[in-house]
This record gives C-alpha cells, sequence and structure tokens, in this order.
C-alpha cells in the first residue's frame, strides 16, 4: 500500500489514484523530467532583468505527452519546491504544508481549490505543483486579484501594498463587482476564516481573485497558495490583514486576537445571517477527527504534524463562543 500523492488516500503500487490522474494530469501518470539543481538553474534565468524581488521559488510547467518539462511561457502548472531561502523554521516541510492545507480546505471543508499534488524530482525530494486554473482549452481565463481590482500597486500604496486594506474592505469589492454577491461573500468569508484556522499568516490581497466565467460574470477564484505559515514563522502576525475596518470587539481589545466575537461581525458586516455564520464557525470544531487523521496521512515530519496540529487547536480554543 502507499499514499497517493495528490489526495493523500492509500492506494495500491501507483504515485496517484485514477481521480488525481485525472484531475491533475489530464488522465496521465507523470514524470517529472527535472532535478533539484536544475530547478535552481531554470529559476535564475527567469529572474526579472530589473528586479531582484522578482526571484521565487516557483517555475512554470507543461505536460509533454506524460512528461512534466520547464517551459518558457505561462505553462500549465506552477512547481514549487523547498524554497531556498527565507524560512525561520520547518523549511524541509513547506510544500508537504501547502498540498496538505489544500487538501483540508477542499476534502474536508468543500472550499474549491486549484487542483495540486506533491511531486517528485528525479533526485528524490518532493515538490508542490498546482495546474493552473485560468487556462482553458488553451485560453487565458480573465482573473484578476484583488490588488489589482483595487488598484493597489507599490506606486500608489508603497511595498506593503499587499497588506493594506481589509477583510472587510474585501467584501465590499465582492458586493461592488459580482452579479450573485451574497454567494460569493460566503465563499469569501469561509476562506478568510479557513485561512485564520489553519495559521495562514500571509493570505494578503494578492491571493484572493476574481474570475469570469462563461457568462461574463465575476466570481471567487479557486483558492490558492493556503499553507500555515505560522508553524513556519511563530512570531508573525496570525493574519496579513485586520479582519474589520477601523472596528475592534471587546473580545480584540482584551485578548488582542481574533476570536468568535470577531468573525460573528465580519459575518454580519458582510450581511450574513447570524445563525448561518455561527453554523460556518461551528464546522470547524465539528471536522477535527478528520483534520487530524488528514494531517496524520500527510507528507509532514513529525514536527512538522505536531506543530500543525497545534496551531489548529489553538485557533479552535480561540474560536469559542
Ligand atoms: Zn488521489
Amino acid at each position: 500500500m502507499s499514499v497517493c500523492l495528490g489526495c493523500l488516500k492509500q492506494i495500491e503500487n501507483k504515485v496517484y489514484c485514477n481521480a488525481c490522474q485525472r484531475n491533475v494530469f489530464n488522465g496521465k501518470s507523470p514524470t517529472l523530467y527535472l532535478k533539484k539543481s536544475e530547478f535552481q538553474s531554470i529559476r535564475y534565468q527567469k529572474i526579472d532583468h530589473f528586479s531582484i524581488s522578482g526571484v521565487q521559488d516557483k517555475i512554470s510547467l507543461k505536460l509533454s505527452g506524460k512528461d512534466l518539462i520547464s517551459t518558457t511561457g505561462e505553462g500549465e502548472y506552477i512547481l514549487k519546491p523547498v524554497p531556498s531561502i527565507n524560512v525561520e523554521q520547518l523549511q524541509f516541510d513547506v510544500p508537504a504544508n501547502e498540498h496538505l492545507t489544500m487538501q483540508i480546505a477542499k476534502q474536508i471543508f468543500k472550499i474549491q481549490t486549484a487542483e495540486n499534488a506533491l511531486i517528485n524530482f528525479q533526485d528524490g525530494e518532493s515538490a508542490y505543483i498546482t495546474k493552473r486554473f485560468d487556462r482553458y482549452d488553451g485560453h487565458k481565463i480573465h482573473q484578476e486579484d484583488f490588488c489589482q481590482i483595487g488598484g493597489i500597486s507599490p506606486e500608489t500604496n508603497g511595498p506593503n501594498f499587499k497588506y493594506e486594506s481589509s477583510y472587510h474592505e474585501m467584501g465590499e469589492i465582492i458586493k461592488k463587482h459580482c452579479v450573485a454577491p451574497k454567494i460569493e461573500i460566503e465563499k469569501l468569508y469561509k476562506l478568510v476564516l479557513f485561512n485564520y484556522m489553519f495559521g495562514n499568516g500571509d493570505a494578503h490581497q494578492k491571493n484572493f481573485s476574481l474570475i469570469e466565467t462563461i457568462n461574463g460574470d465575476f466570481v471567487l477564484s479557486p483558492a490558492y497558495d493556503l499553507l500555515n505559515t505560522n508553524i513556519h514563522f511563530p512570531e508573525e502576525s496570525r493574519m496579513a490583514l485586520d479582519l474589520l475596518k477601523h472596528f475592534e470587539t471587546e473580545h480584540y481589545k482584551i485578548n488582542a486576537f481574533y476570536g468568535f466575537e470577531d468573525f460573528m461581525k465580519l459575518g454580519e458586516f458582510y450581511g450574513i445571517k447570524s445563525n448561518r455564520n455561527k453554523k460556518m464557525i461551528l464546522e470547524f470544531p465539528a471536522q477535527r477527527e478528520k483534520v487530524e487523521k488528514l494531517i496524520s496521512r500527510s507528507f509532514l515530519s513529525q514536527e512538522g504534524r505536531k506543530k500543525y496540529l497545534e496551531i489548529f487547536l489553538d485557533r479552535l480554543k480561540a474560536m469559542i463562543e
């Protein structure tokens, strides 16, 4: 028996189960034609000529037959291996962390996510791979992140532009741009709550997007870049943005971290009915056992699993009514 590198279910003598092959790799059982050392050199070739901040630990891939190969175009996949810089703790757990967090979101909390899996380099180390969702039959689908929609850039708002604004204000953007704002704002709410519960302290405005449907409407895009950053940066703040705009609840004034009351308030500002809001919050303690099981099947190190679970349990405590 082995574990599917896509959904983490037990399978026999295969790398990916049939469903993951179909959903992530167009039905193929892919081979990644790269060594980790080759990844580094490709990454440096692609650095933007005038910006060292363009260095990112990811490259584009495309399927050629059953081979995944590096591409200079935008590609069908993004490959993110163990990052080489700027991780304080558990650096080698980064790909498994992103994979686990995306799978918990999809499988347990039914959040629509980008398709994703782990994949092994030729020399063994695993990387996180995700399929782009802004492509359909070779065409590009119109997508804008919340910075683009809000007209926020380093030129207008300085180097911290991604972290300005609040989740509250992101809800206002949805109300303004979506045809069915009630549905989309609930999706945003659930995702913001999920990020809090799973220690994602880097869910900034570029990590949320609106995408155009075939009818020409805009909806919240599938979730991407979900990861428990708190296990790597224990000192960072719990959330990338303020939850509420110019407003602090009694709970926040006393504790200096968000809890049940703060999320109920955000839901109220979003226009979500309070019983519905409460139900969405209570889903997290209700799914605790499933979360623990998926963490235990993940590819995190022992210490990584322990810390990952600790953060989730700590957030559950913070969310007690
Ligand atoms: Zn699978």
